[in-house]
């Protein structure tokens, strides 16, 4: 089947130095919020991408030596032979499935802080940290030898760990790229001054990497094909790094310079964005090249196999979404890809130090710790459920218990599903959001047993009359109108409500006109997008937010300065660091979050995007005020034979992100009917 497939060029194996990748699929190295401090789970989630099919995977970056230490974000450690178990267990979880498994050795040279080990950071020279108030020792000659000798016993360990692919990583800001840099490398000995010296330390690494363990393993660089920007290493100093040093490395591993664009959200960055800026990099070494580029449509990957931009298709996000996406390509079942939306919350975890997760793939981190597959589910114990709301954490529920066996009633008010989803996803930048709602639909629409209502609005007698084993409450959750947040505890006193919106106003087409401010106080994607919604229909928009900048949580999905950018483009005047006080007649007051000192400015309306309040309606309606364990009390008083269990599920019963909303009605849907599964904990024990 698959030769005739016309994907099957996806699935040729690809030599690469001595080692074979079984096809062309390849999952980079990515960060994972785990590293060393969850070795169970990571070794679990990683497994899991190989059992799904991709041919290569790899770790995250893997510091190699105590100097290089990015506490408190987990990476991974090969320091000593310590760490040897821990990452074996991971590339022979990886062999198990057949595929090669890669590791990115790292040292974070100026960048880290070394909070936990309290060595001193070593830089090209001494050099601020990226966030904390301290520099780096200045490295001598000595420090490069001994640099290069933990680099070489790394890669030993590597070796000995099992790894196929060893990585050199000259990018991203760390210490090899420090070397690189015109502007921070001003030494005048043999690593300073001339491109030529500049990329010695480079040069020597890749060699004495294949010295140690090319007879084996294949040498990998990780490399800026447009180099670190004019300041560091200009775009003909890239070429010429790639030109010079092209026939070392057994593959490149493209990168590009605004890490922004390459780890680009979809609000801003398309698929396979990098590559203008990438191509010439096969043409130019003759080695083989793999490049990410949020690829998820099969299509797409073809086409850079066909156009020669690459050899192998990278993949973090979409191999995150859909550990399966390879064999469901190669089987031919393109509508059951999970395609990543590309909103960064896995990226976002990590960058907060917490295990991995993903919007549209629930089971991302839970392979260890809940048992979880992204593909299997338990059978159910049979009968009949009924879910109210049909936005994400309905839809996935719907869909777990279809596939459970169960039989399935969504029921929604709306004349479509997708709840906010879809709401959301017509605001400018969110399309691709909707295939949270896509995804879904498509399975659910295949399962006989999964019947959705749409345009039903559903009361406490018709949830009774339904007369369903189960029911699943997934309601939902609505701006609040007064202010409550997280600046104002309680509602704001002078609020003029005509002209008081919220962000469900918005949604549903009814937008404020003349002069609007925006009251950001969630600080996520929200407020400003709808800021440059407005802006759009020609409205005059003053964005205002507690915060310090515009939507400042969005720094972890590293979207915050395209985000402020968008905003300045589009005109819309910015104010931060206050709080809306009060809104009467034309007049908007705002307090300065430190000094409390008031000023006004005039405005037709104000938008409020301050905090949600569940849709907990009929939930309590069916369980009353006490019954916290859905219908336990009620039906010992005999006022319910049925249904056997009443739930709450997403934003009902927590207003939170789409992915805990997703959660939430996966595991809710897996439970169901047994017990409530134990999740495991991997912790020190002494
Ligand atoms: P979540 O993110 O938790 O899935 P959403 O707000 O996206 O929540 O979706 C909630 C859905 O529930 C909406 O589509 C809404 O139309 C629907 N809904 C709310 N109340 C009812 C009700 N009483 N009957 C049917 N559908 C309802
Ligand atoms: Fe894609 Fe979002 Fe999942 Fe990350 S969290 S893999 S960006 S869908």
């Amino acid at each position: 089947m698959l030769e005739k497939s016309r994907y099957a060029p996806l699935f040729e194996s690809v030599r690469i130095g001595p080692v074979t990748a079984p096809n062309r699929l390849y999952q980079v190295p990515h960060c994972t919020g785990m590293g060393h401090a969850l070795p169970q789970t990571l070794v679990a989630m990683r497994a899991m991408k190989a059992e799904g099919g991709w041919g290569v995977v790899c770790t995250e970056y893997c510091s190699i030596h105590p100097s290089s230490d990015d506490h408190p974000y987990p990476f991974a450690s090969l320091w000593d032979d310590g760490d040897l178990g821990n990452l074996a267990a991971m590339a022979d979880a990886v062999h198990a499935h057949g595929a090669l498994a890669g590791i990115e050795l790292w040292h974070g040279g100026s960048y880290v802080s070394n909070l936990s080990t309290r060595t001193p950071s070593l830089g090209v020279r001494s050099a601020p940290a990226r966030t904390d108030p301290v520099q780096s020792q200045r490295m001598d000659r000595r420090d490069i030898r001994e640099l290069r000798r933990w680099h070489r016993e790394a890669a030993l360990r590597a070796r000995k760990a099992g790894f196929d692919i060893v990585y050199v990583y000259p990018s991203h800001g760390y210490l090899i790229s420090e070397f690189l840099s015109r502007s921070l490398n001003d030494r005048t000995d043999e690593y300073g001054g001339s491109l030529e010296n500049r990329m010695r330390l480079l040069r020597e690494l890749l060699d004495e990497t294949r010295g140690a363990v090319g007879d084996r393993c294949a040498v990998a660089i990780r490399f800026s094909a447009n180099g670190h920007g004019d300041e560091h290493l200009n775009e003909d100093e890239a070429r010429d790094v790639v030109a010079t040093l092209g026939h070392i490395p057994d593959l490149w591993d493209v990168v590009i310079a605004d890490y922004d664009e390459e780890m680009g959200s979809s609000r801003f960055v398309g698929e396979g964005a990098l590559e203008d800026r990438v191509a010439y990099v096969r043409k130019l070494t003759g080695k083989p090249v793999v490049c990410v580029g949020r690829f998820t449509s099969p299509d797409s990957m073809l086409g850079q196999i066909k156009r020669g931009v690459v050899d192998l298709i990278g993949a973090a996000r979409p191999s995150i979404a859909d550990p399966f996406l390879p064999t469901k390509v190669r089987e031919g079942r393109l509508e059951d890809i999970r395609e990543c939306i590309g909103c960064n919350i896995c990226y976002a975890h990590d960058f907060r130090g917490a295990a991995l997760r993903c919007t549209q793939n629930p089971t991302m981190g839970e392979e260890w710790r809940s048992g979880w597959h992204p593909e299997r589910v338990p059978v159910g114990t049979g009968g009949s459920v009924l879910i109210v709301g049909a936005g994400p954490a309905g839809l996935e529920a719907a869909h777990i218990l279809g596939k459970r066996g169960f039989q399935v009633a969504l029921a929604d008010a709306a004349e479509e599903a997708g709840g906010r989803v879809s709401r959301e996803s017509r605001l400018p930048g969110l399309a691709q959001w909707a295939r949270v709602r896509d995804f879904r639909l498509g399975q659910i629409n295949r399962m006989p047993n999964v019947a959705l209502y749409l345009d039903s609005r559903m009361q406490e007698s018709d949830v009774r009359a339904f007369e369903a084993d189960h029911v699943l409450i997934a309601t939902g959750a609505r701006w609040r109108r007064n202010g409550i947040g997280r600046w104002h505890a309680r509602p704001i006193a002078t609020l003029n409500p005509s002209g008081v919106y919220t962000p469900d106003d918005v949604l549903c087409g009814r937008l404020p006109a003349g002069d609007v401010v925006i009251f950001d106080d969630d600080h996520y994607y929200l407020g400003p997008v709808i800021a440059i919604k407005l802006a759009d229909e020609g409205v005059r928009v003053r964005y205002v937010t507690t915060e310090g900048r515009a939507g400042a949580w969005s720094q972890n999905t590293q979207e915050q300065e395209r985000t402020q950018r968008a905003l300045i483009e589009h005109e819309i005047e910015i104010e931060v660091n206050v709080a809306l006080a009060a809104f009467d007649q034309s007049i908007a007051t705002f307090a300065c979050v430190f000094s409390g000192r008031t000023h006004m400015v005039s405005a037709s309306a104000v938008v409020l995007v301050t905090s949600r309040e569940p849709d907990e309606t009929l939930y309590r309606a069916l369980v009353g005020e006490e019954a916290e364990d859905g219908v336990g009390e009620l039906r010992e008083a005999g006022r319910l034979a049925r249904p056997a269990s009443v739930q709450r599920i997403g934003d009902c019963l927590q207003p939170a992100l789409i992915a805990t909303a997703v959660y939430s009605g996966h595991r809710a849907a897996r439970e169901l009917g047994g017990t409530e599964q134990a999740t495991r904990r991997e912790r020190v024990l002494i």
